[in-house]
């Protein structure tokens, strides 16, 4: 068996002054050639994950083995084998796209990606010679993606990659993430966007208060959660109302029976278990 492209066991990390754990007793590992996404609410440790797995954070405890190599024992040549794409794009406002591609491309030693094949894929060919500052959000993103694959990367981290895209442009994206992994690269995709996780990934970790709460297949554990629910939404007294049952037994249960009577019937939906679902009931992050 091949050893997984990470490895990650007893992971603890704190920052400096902080009084508890960002990350704490954290075990995973991604095979190659998967598409693994770690979900989990505002400040659950999942960018603090990703950034000492990328090697930007040394001062872990536990082990993190990386393409075959304690993370921290890596030197700057993992950045020739793998990419980033971060949440927040920063590029350089005053250069063009062509230019940023050019200036990140300049420092690999190795081979990459061919500009315009990239500027093609992720649709910004018109606007090449544009200065970035006249980008919108969308296009940034889209700049920040090419970015990430400039080196063919084996493992590719991507932190939100289809946030703030339009659906055509956030389909483009994760149809070029299926290519990357169809010829082999592994991703390592961290998002809030359940639909796109669903969709893409092999696995999903749930991380909250830095641990992992839960790891599997969304296909598992929608069956593991999955109890299939309908929902009745009336009015009372002019508000809008909504109860749900479970959908087993439903002719029999006399709750749901008496929300059909209700003169304000508005909808009536069947509820299939959905990560978004499982998010919150794993994170116990209802809203109130
Ligand atoms: P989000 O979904 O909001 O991006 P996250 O899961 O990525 O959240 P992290 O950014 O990893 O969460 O934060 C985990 C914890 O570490 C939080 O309690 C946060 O306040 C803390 N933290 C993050 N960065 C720093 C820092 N530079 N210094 C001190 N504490 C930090």
């Amino acid at each position: 068996m091949t050893e997984p492209v990470i490895d990650v066991g007893s992971l603890d990390f704190a920052y400096p002054e902080a009084a508890a754990l960002a990350v704490n007793g954290v075990d995973l590992t991604v095979e190659r050639g998967e598409i693994f996404g770690l979900l989990g609410p505002n400040g659950a440790g999942k960018s603090t994950t990703q950034k000492v797995l990328t090697g930007l954070l040394r001062d872990y405890a536990g082990h993190v083995r990386v393409l075959g190599r304690e993370v921290r024992d890596w030197g700057s040549d993992l950045y020739e084998k793998v990419g980033v794409g971060f949440e927040l794009p920063v590029h350089y406002s005053r250069l063009t796209a062509r230019e940023n591609l050019q200036y990140f491309a300049a420092l690999y030693e190795g081979e990459t990606e061919d500009l315009d094949t990239l500027l093609d894929q992720v649709d910004l060919q018109p606007q090449a010679n544009e200065r970035v500052s006249r980008f919108s959000k969308g296009m940034r993103v889209r700049l920040s993606f090419a970015r990430s694959v400039l080196c063919r990367p084996e493992l590719l981290f991507l932190d939100e990659p289809t946030t703030g895209l339009d659906p055509v442009s956030a389909r483009r994206i994760k149809d070029l993430i299926l290519e990357h992994r169809e010829r082999g690269a592994t991703i390592f995709l961290t998002t809030h966007d359940m639909a796109t996780a669903d969709e893409m990934c092999d696995r999903v970790a749930f991380l909250v208060d830095g641990h992992i709460a839960l790891i599997d297949t969304p296909r598992q554990l929608k069956v593991r959660y999955g109890e299939k629910r309908v929902r009745v939404e009336y009015r009372a007294d002019g508000a809008l109302e909504a109860q749900e049952f479970p959908l087993a037994g439903v002719a029999d249960n006399a709750g749901f029976l008496a929300a059909l009577r209700q003169p304000t019937l508005e909808a009536i939906h069947s509820q299939e278990t959905s990560l978004e679902r499982i998010f919150i009931r794993v994170t116990g992050r209802e809203f109130e």
